[in-house]
């Protein structure tokens, strides 16, 4: 602090890590940033920080910034840079001449949940209104979109139902497929004072995750599920829940449909699926198993918090859902202290998911079928609007390679590096005409970029952000954009070369858009959040201050909807050429593909991803700890050392995906979730041999 000096001026604003959202105090001096102060009234973290939010901001100065428009005819020629204006033109040009001979649907756009609301907002209106279709994606594609298929099917909107400040009446809690103490720092501290106070947990993972043991707390039960059977573990739960009496069943007669409760609970009833006759399916013992569903059901008011390894398998919507039918079946949704909570990866998933940034949807989770809903949004953008949903990222990539998708719009996202089968996602983008990519740096991507538009970061830009708790915060402008542009004026500059008649002069502006046309954003505005701090949506007429705790008085679609999932293998086997299962997830100090990590000081902390692996299978390969590996699966392999730890249970294998040299995605399949394509990231059979390194 001394070295520092006092700060001359600070400003408020929310972190762009992780989806807690905590809020700091920027402090300047000058014009310069010096220090990162977390805020004590910041409402989701109340004073505490991580070490990514409090440290982990100098990219905005890295020297491999770029920060003029670049530009070239083929992605063999090096890159030339030109003005805004050139650079802008050429993308309408582009979009327009490819339309002209392709169709309107050959072109599309993602947009990334480390934007702002207002500028994923605006992007899918850019492709709707401008481009006349649905072809717009997010990267919760690959992370929550199964979230937003199962807690939509079953409650009726997909958002946690609670806000983090009721953990601390949650009597149990259960942790299925997250890593709070690496992904959620903030949070789980918070988790970790409840537990210090006696409230119960479970933890359901293949990792002896730091949670499970930790100063002065011991989880109750650790299930140590195999990689790819969470449905068949939760639906041994339920058979337990239902066959040993103890569904509540005045909320479910209150609450739900009856009808769809008495098919599943005949279901999940059936002896094949209890914990006895899955035990050799999911790894984890019966007695366990039973105990951990009678603490869940019996316990008190029970919170369950999950995370991508909930999501990210081809049974994620699956899983997604039959959280929601246990919860449902033991009263555990609609009150505080319980429900079901996505704990989401990047600081704006909820928001992106919010703002219609989805192929299916406008923003508030209305599908483009919808007459009414087209109606809408056809009256207050002046345009027929496309009925039919668009392409989603995946399909945008097989469409490429099919020749019918020709240019692609991508703002903030590392598409090659973070989308599963890197060697698909390449061959997709070089079967395009035009690639546009929007971003801080020249990433992986861009390799097969036409036009690169310098992107801004949080520090250079107002808007808002939504946390996992629905909770929409402010974002303020710390330093100018030193790439002359903020996202959002961007994206308004592609619109405008298009033809489109924008003229937002600040994002509030597009907030008052978001809000007359979003029913659950219905109050808020920046003058709101001005005066409140922070609103949880809903935030409506009826709830002008925010909406802690969804579903108290009903369920947003009615009554909850019970729905029968059944366990599906996945088609990714083990096998004598690949005996073991790989699975991924993030540490403490990176931030997914480590874009803006590892240009800080963060990369000590971490400065390579390793391949933990068990001792018995360590030793069967001849292997000790820090050996140099090659990790292989039927899609690829790479190059990386190992970390011999009992973390990992016999025959599973893990690593972070943080640094390009790992290319952890060239292992991945392409296997991805039944409902919504989101890929299958934690199931990957692999081997591991001995290597002399990269
Ligand atoms: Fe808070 Fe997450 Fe940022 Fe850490 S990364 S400071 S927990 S918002």
């Amino acid at each position: 602090v001394e070295a520092i000096g006092t700060p001359e001026k600070a400003v408020v604003t929310t972190c762009a890590y992780c989806g807690v959202g905590c809020t700091f105090r920027a402090e300047m001096r000058g014009e310069q940033l010096v220090r990162m102060v977390p805020w004590k009234d910041g409402k989701a973290n109340r004073g505490h920080s991580c070490v990514k939010g409090r440290f982990a901001w100098g990219y905005a100065n890295h020297k491999e910034r770029i920060l003029k428009p670049m530009l070239r005819d083929t992605i063999e020629q090096p890159w030339r840079e030109v003005t805004w204006e050139e650079a802008i033109g050429r993308v309408a040009s582009e979009f327009r001449r490819i339309q002209a001979a392709h169709g309107r649907r050959s072109v599309g756009g993602i947009t990334s949940s480390r934007c702002t609301n207002e500028e994923t907002y605006l992007v899918q209106k850019l492709i709707r209104q401008g481009l006349g279709n649905n072809n717009v994606d997010t990267c919760a594609r690959v992370c929550h979109s199964p979230t937003g298929y199962g807690l939509k099917a079953t409650f009726g909107t997909s958002a946690g139902t609670q806000d983090f400040d009721s953990v601390m009446q949650a009597d149990v809690m259960m942790v299925i497929g997250a890593n709070p103490t690496d992904g959620h720092p903030v949070f789980a501290s918070r988790m970790k004072r409840r537990l210090r106070e006696g409230a119960k947990l479970i933890v359901v993972d293949p990792r002896r995750i730091d949670l499970v043991r930790s100063p002065h707390i011991e989880a109750q039960h650790h299930l140590p599920v195999r990689p790819g059977t969470n449905v068949a573990l939760l639906t041994a739960m339920a058979h337990v829940v239902v066959t040993e009496g103890l569904v509540d069943e005045d909320y479910v007669r209150a609450r739900c449909d009856w009808e769809g409760f008495a098919d599943w609970a005949t279901f999940v009833s059936d002896e094949a699926r209890s914990p006895e006759a899955t035990e050799a399916l999911t790894g984890v013992p019966a007695q366990d198993l039973r105990a951990a569903a009678r603490l869940y059901a019996t316990g008190g008011k029970a919170a369950i918090y999950y995370g991508l390894g909930v999501t990210e398998h081809s049974q994620g919507s699956s899983t997604v859902i039959a959280i929601a039918n246990l919860a449902m079946a033991t009263g555990n949704v609609g009150l505080e202290g319980a429900g079901v909570n996505p704990l989401r990866g990047q600081n704006n998933v909820q928001g992106a998911c919010d703002m219609g940034s989805f192929p299916h949807e406008y923003s508030g989770y209305r599908h483009v079928s919808d007459p009414s809903v087209r109606a809408l949004f056809e009256e207050a953008w002046g345009v027929p609007l496309d009925p039919e949903p668009g392409l989603r990222i995946p399909n945008m990539l097989d469409a490429a390679t099919d020749g019918a998708f020709r240019a692609l719009f991508i703002q903030g996202e590392d598409i090659l590096q973070s989308d599963p089968n890197t060697q698909h996602v390449a061959a997709g983008l070089a079967a395009m005409e035009c690639v546009v990519v929007q971003d801080l740096f020249l990433n992986e991507t861009a390799n097969y970029a036409h036009v690169f538009l310098p992107g801004s970061t949080f520090l250079e830009k107002d808007g808002t952000f939504t946390n996992a708790e629905r909770r929409i915060q402010r974002v303020r402008k710390v330093i100018e954009p030193r790439n002359g542009y903020a996202d959002w004026e961007v994206v308004q500059l592609v619109a405008q070369a298009l033809g489109l008649e924008w003229g937002y002069g600040h994002p509030a502006q597009i907030m008052d858009e978001i809000a007359a046309l979003t029913p659950t954003f219905a109050r808020v505005s920046y003058a709101a959040l001005e005066e409140h701090g922070s609103l949880q949506w809903p935030a409506t007429e009826a709830s002008p201050l925010g909406t802690p705790t969804m579903h108290l008085d009903g369920f947003v679609r009615g009554q909850g909807q019970f729905i029968v999932t059944d366990y599906i293998p996945t088609d990714e086997k083990t096998g004598p050429r690949f005996p073991l299962l790989l699975t991924t997830g993030r540490i403490l100090s990176h931030y997914n593909v480590g874009a803006q990590t590892r240009r800080t000081d963060n990369v000590a902390w971490h400065p390579e991803d390793r391949l933990e692996i068990h001792p018995v299978d360590a030793e069967n390969r001849g292997l000790r700890d820090g050996d140099w590996v090659t990790l292989r699966s039927r899609a690829g392999e790479t190059t990386l050392r190992c970390l011999v730890t009992e973390r990992v249970a016999p025959g599973v294998v893990y690593t972070t995906f943080h640094h390009p040299e790992t290319q952890a995605n060239v292992i991945t399949t392409d296997y991805s979730d039944w409902a919504t394509n989101c890929p299958e990231y934690k199931v990957t059979a692999v081997q591991v041999a001995a290597s002399n390194g990269p």
